[in-house]
């Protein structure tokens, strides 16, 4: 076993980097992949295009009368770039994206053959549901499952070697009409977000006729040699390391961080940005990141349906392309103990189809106003549904991340900065009941709002990197969702949350104005009623400090630390009232998401717990062995000669390593027990607590011994690269 190890090191000396075929520029290839509205434009007959810009425009059903000619187009530009495939593409609850091809070929009676792709087979399909996660909802109903084309994103061309695939973006949902997906949620929740938001904005802007959400991602990922990926199979099995020792250096000297991009890895980037590009993602920004082989990839913000889209697209490219470099990707949160975990920042805000920002601050009083309604509804519906938010962004492998010192801790909180922070204080002192702010202008003018708030906002040191929910000039920066998430269920809850304070919202406002008193004056009113009812979730410290959970402890902010409790945020009786009346989902759908997520969480601990065990059994205890019996031959070897005294050390080092032997076998014994019992439990979320409290503190004591032993047996033996291997060799 061994030998995999020093193979895969003696390899990478002899790698020769991909070099990919970049052409001159971008803009040259830049979405030649995807059905854009210029091709949209080029293969469907005039009044065909307009229907489909109508029907994406405004949400809208697509009449059916007109899929045969939609999909006779995308047919014929599908073909002429070489597809000979079509697959509805869809994200079921697995987390990774699911496709399943259909040749456009189809056998004629004479023995040849024609290309086909009706409107039928555009707009519909059915995979069979009871594949996917459903959570008992095929118990109850039809096992049968439905994708629907989501017109909202564009077809594209996924290109895998030589092969070409035209992909659909679609929904997938039950037979009876259950949402089994991410997108069909999210979909909905933008819609509720922009019917929300688009009064409140005619507050301010009454030319104004729609409202969006937007969300630009910054990707963190690990990479490392594919060779050496593959001696370790946990990383294979589990996507994180469950063993290994600290190196000697880590982090610690931060030369990482935004360092030199090792050519390997270069290679690789712009590899996989080429296919990006060519699938029409936006990416802009590439660097390492601050653990060693540590990196991120951002795009420039987009709407959030397309980008959560691209942002699984580019998951999905980014370990397809690694193979070709003879790397691996590892989106997982915490690959490697010690060194930091990976996120995925969703930063967010709303845009008007007239141009505007609605989390950027404006310079008049008027569209500071405008500003100060969207930034703290914001904050209050975080504050309202901060358990909410925290279970949007629980995960197994999340839970390593979160609260680890160096990620956003378990504890919802939000960070405005010292200059926002202080304009909502005045807010909320000098807008009082006596003093009513009849003259909205005044008050704004008087706190100089517009004068200040653009320059500083500029200021990019006035950022909390601790913060998991920060404002951060012009949006919204989600910093606590997992690096391998699927964006959409942070989404989900956001634009839920933030749609259904801005209903709220306009109803306190139009009671106050129904009284006679100005717009302005009553949204002031309003703002600071909701500036004083949530300021005990700004927070300006540091999360990651002691000092901080204790403080948060005193103002009653909840810290949910593992994902079985965390998810009890989505069926709470407040979040279950949030998602039913506003139609997001049904009480079915809840209780089956919930329980889902439940069993995917006990099912990853219980696949780590496996891992654990085999590695400690099958490799780690025979490895120690035979350095024990090396041991014990020298020590005897000594003796023979009357050297018994100089075999001191060996016989503490046997001694050690029988003891550390002894506890890794009884610990796994124990773990194993633990894992018995817990299976036994029907009530899925008693078993995924018992996982998590019984079953994973085993994971800590095990890992102990066996790092320990890592460092006194013989490197040469050692059968698992090390983290030194797969952190710093290149
Ligand atoms: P960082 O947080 O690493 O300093 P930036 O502030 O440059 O990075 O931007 C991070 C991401 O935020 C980018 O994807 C950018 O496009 C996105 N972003 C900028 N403005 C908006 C917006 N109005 N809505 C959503 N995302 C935005
Ligand atoms: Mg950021």
């Amino acid at each position: 076993m061994s030998n995999l190890r020093f193979h895969a090191i003696k390899n990478i000396n002899q790698h020769v980097d991909v070099n990919p075929d970049l052409g001159n520029k971008v803009s040259d290839y830049y979405g030649q992949n995807v059905f854009t509205e210029d091709a949209m434009r080029q293969h469907l007959p005039g009044d065909v295009f307009k229907s489909v810009k109508n029907a994406i425009n405004s949400g809208s059903k697509l009449d059916r009368g007109i899929a045969d000619a939609v999909s006779n187009g995308m047919k014929a530009w599908a073909m002429s770039k070489g597809v000979t495939h079509y697959t509805h593409w869809f994200q079921p609850l697995t987390g990774t994206t699911a496709e399943k091809h259909d040749a456009f070929f189809k056998p004629t009676s004479t023995g040849k053959g024609i290309e086909a792709f009706d409107g039928d087979a555009l707009i519909q399909q059915e995979p069979d549901a009871s594949s996917f996660p459903n959570g008992g909802i095929r118990s109850t109903f039809e096992a049968r499952g439905y994708t629907a084309w989501d017109p909202s994103s564009p077809a594209f061309i996924m290109e895998v070697n030589n092969g070409k695939t035209l992909c659909i973006p679609t929904i997938f949902v039950s037979y009876s009409g259950e949402a089994l997906d991410y997108k069909a949620p999210l979909l909905k929740s933008l819609h509720l977000l922009e019917t929300a938001a688009l009064p409140v904005v005619n507050y301010f802007d009454k030319a104004c006729t729609k409202v969006h959400a937007t969300l630009g991602w910054e990707q963190e990922y690990f990479l490392i040699d594919e060779e050496l990926f593959l001696a370790r199979p946990d990383l294979m099995m589990t996507g994180r390391t469950v063993f290994g020792h600290a190196p000697a250096k880590g982090q610690q000297l931060e030369d990482h961080y935004f360092g030199t991009i090792p050519e390997r890895a270069f290679g690789y980037m712009m590899d996989f940005e080429k296919e990006c590009f060519k699938l029409g993602i936006p990416l802009k920004t590439r660097h390492n990141e601050v653990a060693p082989a540590q990196f991120e990839v951002a795009p420039v913000f987009e709407e959030v349906n397309i980008a959560v889209d691209h942002n699984q697209l580019l998951m999905d490219i980014m370990e397809r392309v690694a193979r070709r470099h003879r790397l691996k990707v590892l989106l997982h949160e915490k690959p490697f103990a010690g060194v930091n975990g990976s996120g995925k920042h969703n930063n967010w805000s709303m845009g008007t189809d007239t141009g505007s920002n609605l989390l950027s601050p404006g310079k008049t009083p008027k569209t500071n106003l405008q500003f100060l309604t969207f930034f703290v509804n914001t904050i209050k519906a975080v504050h309202d549904h901060a358990d909410l938010v925290r279970a949007s962004i629980a995960s197994a492998s999340n839970d390593h991340r979160l609260g680890a010192n160096e990620a956003p801790p378990a504890i919802i909180s939000v960070f405005a900065g010292t200059y926002l922070s202080e304009v909502l204080k005045e807010i909320e002192t000098r807008v009082s009941d006596k003093n009513k702010p009849n003259d909205a202008d005044k008050v704004l003018l008087k706190m100089d709002i517009h004068n200040k708030i653009p320059d500083l906002l500029m200021d990019n040191t006035d950022r909390n990197r601790t913060s998991p929910f920060a404002f951060t000039g012009n949006k919204f920066e989600f910093r606590a969702v997992g690096s391998s998430a699927n964006c959409s269920n942070a989404m989900t809850v956001l634009n839920t949350i933030v749609a259904n304070q801005l209903m709220q919202f306009h109803k306190d406002v139009e009671a106050i104005a129904e009284k006679g008193e100005r717009k302005d004056g009553a949204i002031l009113t309003v703002l600071r009623k909701y500036i004083s009812a949530s300021k005990n979730i700004l927070f300006e410290g540091d999360n990651y400090s002691d000092e901080w959970k204790k403080e948060a402890k005193k103002r009653g902010l909840n810290n949910i630390t593992t994902t079985p409790l965390a998810l009890d945020g989505y069926v709470n009786k407040s979040s279950m009232k949030l998602f039913v009346e506003n139609g997001i989902f049904n009480e079915t759908e809840l209780h089956a998401r919930h329980e889902i997520m439940l069993e995917d969480y006990f099912k990853k601990v219980q696949i780590e717990a496996r891992v654990m065990e085999d590695l400690a059994l099958n490799q780690i205890l025979p490895t120690a062995f035979e350095y024990q019996s090396k041991l014990i031959a020298n020590a005897a070897g000594l003796k023979d000669l009357g050297l018994s005294k100089f075999a001191g050390t060996q016989t503490e080092l046997i001694k050690e390593i029988s003891e550390r032997i002894t506890k890794i076998k009884t610990d796994c014994a124990k773990m194993n027990d633990e894992r018995k019992k817990a299976n036994a439990l029907t009530d899925m979320k008693k078993r995924a607590v018992a996982y998590c409290d019984k079953v994973k503190p085993y994971f800590d004591t095990i890992r102990y011994e066996v790092d320990k032993l890592e460092e006194i047996v013989d490197d040469q033996l050692w059968p698992l690269p090390k983290y030194r291997e797969m952190l710093f060799v290149r």
